[in-house]
């Protein structure tokens, strides 16, 4: 087994001030992978004092400089690419392929696609007889979580490296060993000292630190909502820039013209990608009151083609839930849907035949869900589906728009100009039409309590960027 004892500050590996010290478990078999020595408020100062210190040279780089450096980890990362994936499968579970391939592969691709961005934007241009300058916000705190744990990571740091702020990443401490080997390839590839810090530790302490740190100019946190309200609080008292990427319960609308059997298979699908544990997952599946029973036959029979077990077996689509408390929520909420009168149609809250250890759920739809049971309102990040009926195509946006969320979305049609139409009667940050696929370079982010701010594309770089007007004399 491991031991990861040290923090990376100021371009260098050191002990930690902090002492405690937590295991590591691989979510498939509940055996301890590593153990890691946390750090503490203590440690949030020094790294945020290396931080401050390489900001005024880091910030005045050029573009050129950056550019090279965010190229090479790219590269770096790429020749890593696998053995991230696996690091990742074996600290949250999601199987090995596809961890490779997204949970490696997408903080790759995020970076590519910073370098292009970077490369075109302009920081400086004129507005009248005013000059505006896009300069960097400072030093910056990122705090991080399990489900995706590089790839939020990369959302935060490629940006901030691009503008040419400094920052101090708090990883989740669920899922921290992938952050150690993107430390590593920073001292590889010759990251100016302090540019990046990594402080791995328990949200309450080191998290809360940086959000609430005098010297600290911005704060970006993925997580849930709960936690976007400790961080914003947390942030008030020194008025710093707060972008927040939360939770989300996504409508996915198939109005009655749409191909069923596509929409539904890949509804499915998507929604249970990394057991459910994705942000923008598809979780509501809001359909013609007429058609559900056919749909939920079609859910089921789609569930019943995915395989279940450990990350490293062969052919394996579902993971298990990170632990333990995320199995027991699940099955928590799952309880509650049958409780409150929805219609199991495949799955349940009992552990899954054949997977006596390990933190399983079976992949689980309910039928004739209502807007007020807590499987539709509630966030459950796991692999259950609801499926809501609707008699009107007004109803049906009422559904999806019924929600304190606004993170994602989707809406099917056989004419693509509907589908468009009421993709922008919905609320929400993203919405994909006719099974749009994934886009890295797409802007996103949440509206209502999804979140503050955009991730990717322009936007995200944008919110690492102050403006400035420098403004000349009247002619
Ligand atoms: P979480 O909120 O429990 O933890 C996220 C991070 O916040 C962790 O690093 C944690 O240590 C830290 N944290 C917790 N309490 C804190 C506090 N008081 N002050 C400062 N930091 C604190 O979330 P999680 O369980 O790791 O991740 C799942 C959640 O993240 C889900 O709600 C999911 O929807 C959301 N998420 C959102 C996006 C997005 O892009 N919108 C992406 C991935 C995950």
């Amino acid at each position: 087994m491991k031991e990861y004892k040290e923090i990376y500050v100021n371009g260098s590996w050191v002990s930690p001030i902090g002492k405690d010290v937590i295991d590591v478990v691989n979510p498939c078999n509940e055996e301890v992978i590593a153990r890691v020595t946390m750090a503490n408020e203590k440690d949030v100062d020094n790294a945020v004092k290396s931080a401050r210190e390489a900001f005024p040279a880091w910030s005045k780089t050029s573009v050129a400089e950056r550019s090279a450096l965010m190229t090479r980890l790219s590269k770096a990362l790429a020749a890593r690419q696998d053995e991230i994936g696996d690091t990742i499968a074996r600290e949250m579970g999601m199987p090995a392929p596809l961890a490779r391939m997204i949970q490696a592969g997408l903080p790759i691709a995020a970076l590519d696609s910073f370098v292009s961005i970077l490369n075109d934007y302009q920081f400086e241009y004129p507005m009248g007889r005013t000059t505006i300058v896009k300069e960097a916000i400072g030093v910056c705190g990122f705090i991080t979580p399990w489900n995706y744990p590089l790839h939020q990571i990369m959302g935060k740091v490629a940006p901030a490296i691009a503008a040419g702020c400094t920052m101090v990443v708090k990883p989740s401490q669920i899922a921290p060993l992938n952050s150690y080997i993107l430390a590593e390839i920073m001292d590889e590839i010759g990251m100016p000292p302090g540019v990046f810090n990594l402080v791995v530790g328990a949200g309450s302490n080191v998290g809360h630190a940086l959000a609430s740190h005098p010297d600290v100019d911005m704060v970006s946190l993925t997580g849930s909502t709960s936690s976007g309200v400790k961080v914003m609080q947390a942030a008030a008292n020194t008025i710093k820039r707060v972008t927040l990427e939360l939770g989300g319960k996504s409508p996915n609308v198939l109005l009655e013209d749409a191909d069923f059997s596509t929409a539904v298979m890949k509804g499915v699908y998507g929604a249970f990608l990394n057991s459910g544990q994705t942000c923008i997952a598809l979780s509501r599946m809001i359909v013609p009151a007429d058609r559900q029973k056919e749909v939920a036959e079609m859910a089921a029979n789609t569930v019943k083609t995915m395989k279940m077990g450990d990350a490293f077996a062969e052919g394996m689509y579902l993971g298990p839930m990170v632990d333990g408390n995320q199995q027991k929520s699940v099955r928590g909420y799952i309880e509650a849907g049958i409780r409150e009168g929805a219609t199991l149609v495949i799955g349940g809250p009992e552990q899954p035949e054949g997977l006596d250890k390990g933190y399983y759920v079976k992949p689980t739809v309910f039928a004739d869900v209502k807007q007020e049971m807590t499987i539709a309102r509630e966030e459950i990040f796991g692999p259950v589906l609801v499926i809501m009926p609707y008699k009107t195509e007004e109803e049906a946006i009422e559904i999806a728009n019924g929600t304190v969320y606004g993170l994602s979305g989707s809406v099917w049609s056989g004419d693509i100009e509907r589908a468009r139409r009421v993709a922008k009667e919905i609320r929400s940050g993203q919405v994909f039409v006719n099974g749009g696929d994934f886009d890295i370079n797409a802007p996103a982010g949440g509206y209502k309590q999804s979140g503050i701010g955009r991730e990717r594309s322009k936007y995200g770089l944008e919110e690492y960027l102050e403006i400035k007007a420098l403004i000349g004399p009247s002619v």
